[in-house]
């Protein structure tokens, strides 16, 4: 949708004569999804919503030329209308704070240039120059920061240990096979700010001690492949990625390997079977990959948002980062808020914020003024989470105890026209078709769960259903082999834990 309007507005400031003074710059996404597309106006800061290419022509007019807002396209809510000029401002933005997301709809992800004058590279070049590989692990662990697809392991940890391991060659994995249903901040972030993931993938080959570094995405996002791949030519180029970085002698290369959308693939050892070109299958954790991980070499494996936290974690300090969020969950996480909810998109918060401040405050509360039901949270493995619980800070600890999970950042609101037993079964089905097939508790256990759901959603399971249930769940969880199988029958725990009255009232009882 954006292309035309980039075109119109550049025809428009040439129409005005402003073209040695304006330019039209395309960004990365700025997470306010419900309100795209979306122009931005610098430095005034001014953002216009719901823009089309016919309204080019009178925000140059109004806007450029006789410096007036132009009112109808400003998303301001009425009481705000007149005070609100920033970004920062907008009740969306205003209780999130963008660590992983900064930069994302600030500058051309196309250009390395706009990633330099952000202060792009410095911090590889700091570490390269400054500090030690220990002092930038030392750097890591202080932050506290948590794998953000889902396991929440320390990551400074994980780079601690590949470092340990001693072996002529080493492997950084970048995971991007973004593969929960409605979650993309990772896709978003490739495609808003490449270059600060191939930093942070340096950094980390430099800290942990290898020279390959491995992208895998899947290849449903063409998008992102394109930016990325124009970025490491850019940063090869520049002596920013390949040999000799920046003349310090370390070397070190990124390749894309490209996944086929399966979603077993975004589990660890899977996708590491995948990109020595096997097929894309769980296996049995013996060692850790950071002993033992991509042809059996130690490998150091975190997702996007893991990685985007790295630069300014490095710029900033670890304190810095550990002095945000909570105790055991420091920072900040994304969320791709969706479902029913006024605001969609994707939102970056501080560990900490409670539930109900992203769905009222950040979210906008439920569209027509329905009443909240739950919030499912971690994807289609994930927990329901009911009005109950709404107050609860979030963080890796507390969506546990709840009986849900972090996962990579899926939040999905369901209001109280949603029915949990079919929400349930809508993401068992998932799980039951992306399951590899290799191990049986998964491969039949949750195919019998999906069989009694749908007797329970047609009007014919009875009481010894619910029991069967529960009991088959708490099997699958326990005896599958890898984190698909283990987490697919959470939907159906949480709700029955939550929301039996609603499993109730679709038996029949058979006294
Ligand atoms: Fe495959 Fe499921 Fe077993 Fe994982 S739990 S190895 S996805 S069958």
């Amino acid at each position: 949708n954006s292309l035309p309007i980039i075109d119109s507005l550049k025809k428009e400031i040439k129409n005005a004569g402003l073209e040695d003074f304006v330019s039209v710059s395309l960004t990365g996404c700025f997470g306010f999804c419900a309100q795209g597309p979306i122009i931005r106006v610098c430095p005034d800061d001014i953002f216009y919503i719901k823009v089309s290419a016919d309204d080019a022509k009178e925000i140059v007019q109004e806007h450029l030329v006789n410096g007036n807002l132009v009112d109808r396209l400003l998303f301001l809510e009425a009481s705000e209308r007149k005070k609100v000029s920033k970004l920062e401002d907008m009740s969306f933005y205003k209780q999130q704070m963008r660590i992983a997301l900064h930069k994302c709809g600030y500058m051309n992800p196309e250009k390395v240039e706009d990633y330099i004058a952000n202060n792009g590279y410095a911090n590889l070049s700091k570490c390269l120059t400054e500090l030690s590989p220990e002092e930038v692990i030392k750097e890591v662990k202080l932050s506290g920061l948590r794998g953000r697809g889902g396991a929440g392991f320390p990551t400074g940890i994980k780079w601690e240990a590949t470092r340990n391991s001693k072996s002529n060659q080493k492997y950084v994995v970048c995971n991007a096979d973004e593969g929960d249903p409605g979650a993309f901040m990772d896709r978003s972030i490739l495609e808003g700010c490449p270059h600060k993931v191939l930093e942070a993938m340096a950094i980390c080959g430099y800290a942990v001690g290898a020279d390959i570094g491995y992208i895998y995405i899947r290849a449903e996002y063409p998008l992102a492949i394109e930016r990325l791949n124009l970025a490491i030519s850019q940063a090869e180029k520049l002596g920013l990625l390949g040999e000799n970085i920046l003349g310090t002698g370390f070397n070190f290369k990124i390749e894309l390997k490209y996944g086929a959308g399966a979603f077993v693939c975004g589990e660890g050892t899977a996708l590491m079977r995948s990109i020595e070109g096997n097929r894309g299958e769980p296996r049995m954790k013996t060692y850790s990959s950071t002993k033992k991980g991509l042809w059996d070499v130690p490998t150091c494996s975190n997702n996007v948002e893991t990685f985007a936290n790295i630069p300014p974690i490095i710029e900033n300090g670890g304190q810095w980062y550990r002095n945000i969020g909570t105790e055991n969950s420091s920072g900040t996480k994304v969320f791709a808020l969706g479902g029913k909810i006024n605001n969609v998109g994707l939102v970056e918060i501080p560990m900490g914020t409670t539930l109900k401040d992203i769905v009222y405050n950040i979210g906008g509360g439920i569209p027509d003024n329905k009443k909240f039901k739950a919030v499912l949270t971690g994807g289609p493995s994930g927990g329901c989470i009911p009005v109950d619980h709404l107050d609860t800070p979030i963080d890796f600890d507390n969506l546990s105890h709840l009986g849900s999970m972090m996962g990579s950042g899926g939040m999905l609101v369901l209001d109280e026209t949603d029915c949990m037993v079919d929400i349930a079964k809508f993401f068992l089905e998932f799980t039951v078709e992306e399951s590899c097939g290799k191990c049986t508790p998964c491969r039949v256990g949750n195919k019998r769960l999906l069989e009694i759901l749908t007797k329970i959603t047609d009007g014919k399971g009875c009481e010894q259903d619910l029991l069967d249930l529960e009991n088959l769940s708490k099997t699958i969880a326990t005896t599958s082999l890898c984190g698909l199988g283990k987490s697919a029958p959470n939907p159906v725990l949480s709700t029955l834990n939550y929301f039996y009255d609603e499993y109730k009232a679709h038996v029949v009882d058979k006294k």
